[in-house]
């Protein structure tokens, strides 16, 4: 299907056969699987999904691609496409006659990446209000960058104030690199795909303002330990004192600690505040 690809909706459309395998690969999709695309485009990627799963529901913003779209791909008894924003539309609503469709267990999509930060934050909600109805599983290409920083382990580079937070919230693993040639336009970074398993939840940090905050200003220079970062929340000695009972050294950087340790760090932190208050 061809499709002059139009730069207001970030439209790349995606060429690579191994990319687009290594898409479907870490999906793991079986037949009772219920899928949610965003930004279809020309269907590459639908097209390979359809044979496989029991539906798929696709969010596509361009009205004149989702006529195109409809006629190209036929009619499927497991296809449904919605014309909209996948940031406002009431899928649910959307939904309510079509019921083959409803409650989609994965996403799976190519995402237009100037919206990446509002997806996430769509299907899996933040640290403050986690998403209750929670997908198995979300496979996602996008910015490379962004990958790494999503799946990054503590100690790295690319582990910031966003993997602490996504990771919060979802199991993130790093699946393939996809090269900008893998596209066309070729966008002007490279690109890969993750894949996040949501989780419950079972023992939430107990103030996720505090730790919202910690974050923020724990990764707010890099190049400066904790006890700098946090001068305006805590005193040293109180930081060393928190850092030692995780056993941290009190010269630790926002990189060093896991998201087990900021858990900690902010459950301990609140603690020690609600005492001060008394
Ligand atoms: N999956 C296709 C296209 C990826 S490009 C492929 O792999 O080739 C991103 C797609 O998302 C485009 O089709 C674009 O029109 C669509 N899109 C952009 N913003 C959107 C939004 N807010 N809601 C839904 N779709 C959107």
């Amino acid at each position: 299907m061809n499709y002059k690809p139009r730069k207001r909706f970030a439209q790349h459309w995606l060429k690579s056969d191994k990319a687009l395998n290594n898409i479907v690969e870490a999906a793991s999709l079986t037949n009772e699987d219920r899928l949610l695309e965003i930004g279809p485009g020309t269907g590459v990627l639908t097209r390979r999904l359809l044979p496989i799963v029991e539906s798929l529901v696709a969010v596509e913003i361009d009205r004149d691609l989702c006529k195109k779209l409809v006629k190209s791909l036929g009619e499927k008894d497991n296809f449904l496409l919605l014309q909209g924003d996948i940031l406002s539309i009431d899928l649910e609503a959307n939904l309510t006659s079509f019921k083959k469709f409803q409650n989609p267990n994965k996403i799976v999509a190519n995402i237009p990446y100037n919206i990446t930060g509002p997806i996430l934050q769509r299907f899996l909600g933040t640290i403050s209000q986690p998403t209750k109805d929670k997908y198995d599983l979300i496979v996602l290409l996008l910015q490379k960058e962004v990958a790494h920083r999503l799946t990054a382990k503590p100690n790295s580079k690319a582990f910031g104030a966003l993997s602490v937070r996504i990771q919060y919230l979802a199991m993130t693993e790093f699946i393939c690199d996809v090269p900008a040639i893998a596209f066309y336009p070729p966008p002007k970074v490279d690109s890969a795909v993750v894949r996040l398993f949501p989780r419950v939840i079972d023992t939430p940090v107990d103030n996720p303002k505090v730790l919202d905050t910690l974050l923020k200003l724990g990764f707010a220079n890099r190049r400066k330990m904790l006890k700098n970062n946090l001068k305006s929340l805590m005193d040293v000695d109180l930081l060393t004192q928190l850092l030692s009972e995780l056993d941290l050294n009190p010269q630790a950087r926002a990189e060093n600690l896991s998201l087990e340790n900021w858990i900690s760090f902010s459950n301990l932190f609140v603690k020690t505040q609600s005492i001060s208050s008394v």
